[in-house]
């Protein structure tokens, strides 16, 4: 295995529609190997072929929510979509920065594992996010096409605010006398990163216009997209 070189935009690879894989091989599966391991070192949950520079349909995920699931995938589809939630996104060829971004909150992933054998996902929240984010890619779309207010995500502001909210949650706590809810607020969630629907995108625009007036929904959500984009994706 090895680390491969993260490409950052504005690279063209970035930008270019990936060619499906026809043939599932000893390079692919080092190919995949080696995306897996970028990834971990990033650290990331999720990283695209192009990122590493090869036009081609293959994604690895892990979400790191403890349930220890790593996905590496050839020629990744969304093929059922419900929901629509905001949350902040990051990516590693964008470092720095985060969005938020409208997603499906569930989605079902159908594509190829590292055998050739068909595989169904259903995935949601976090992981329907990430799996949006990075089937994007394929599709040479970054979430800065389709986030609002790009920000500069300083190194350690999420945990920051996360833990000036538990404070505030604690001293509510306090006032009601209920001390567990405290504890609860302190959890730190870090996580990784996120993907989008490339064929789905168009569609996308609609539900993200009717929502954008929506308030924004799982703040919590929201925190652990932004201490994935640190990470990025
Ligand atoms: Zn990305």
């Amino acid at each position: 295995m090895a680390i491969l070189e993260i490409v950052k935009d504005p690279a063209e690879v970035l930008r270019k529609k990936a060619k499906p894989v026809t043939k599932i091989n000893a390079a692919v599966r080092k190919l995949l190997d080696d995306m897996t391991e970028t990834m971990y070192a990033a650290p990331g949950v999720g990283l695209a072929a192009p990122q590493v520079g090869v036009s081609k349909r293959i994604i690895v995920v892990d979400p790191q929510d403890g349930s220890g699931q790593l996905y590496q995938l050839i020629n990744p589809e969304i093929t059922k979509a419900e929901g629509w939630v905001q949350g902040t996104e990051g990516c590693l060829s964008i470092p720095g920065m985060v969005g938020d971004v409208w997603r499906y909150e569930k989605v079902q992933v159908v594509a190829l594992d590292r055998t050739g054998k068909k595989v169904w996902i259903d995935a949601e929240g976090w992981l329907a996010r990430i799996f949006q984010h990075e089937i994007d890619h394929l599709d040479g779309i970054l979430y800065t096409d389709k986030c609002t207010d790009l920000r500069p995500v300083p190194q350690g502001e999420e945990e920051a605010e996360e833990a000036a909210q538990a404070r505030a949650e604690a001293e509510r706590a306090d006032e009601a006398g209920a001390a567990d809810a405290a504890a609860a607020g302190v959890e730190a969630e870090v996580a990784g990163e996120a993907s989008a629907t490339g064929a789905d995108a168009d569609q996308a625009a609609e539900p993200a216009a009717a929502a954008a007036g929506a308030k924004r929904t799982r703040r919590r959500t929201a925190a652990k997209a932004d201490a994935g984009a640190a990470k990025g994706e």
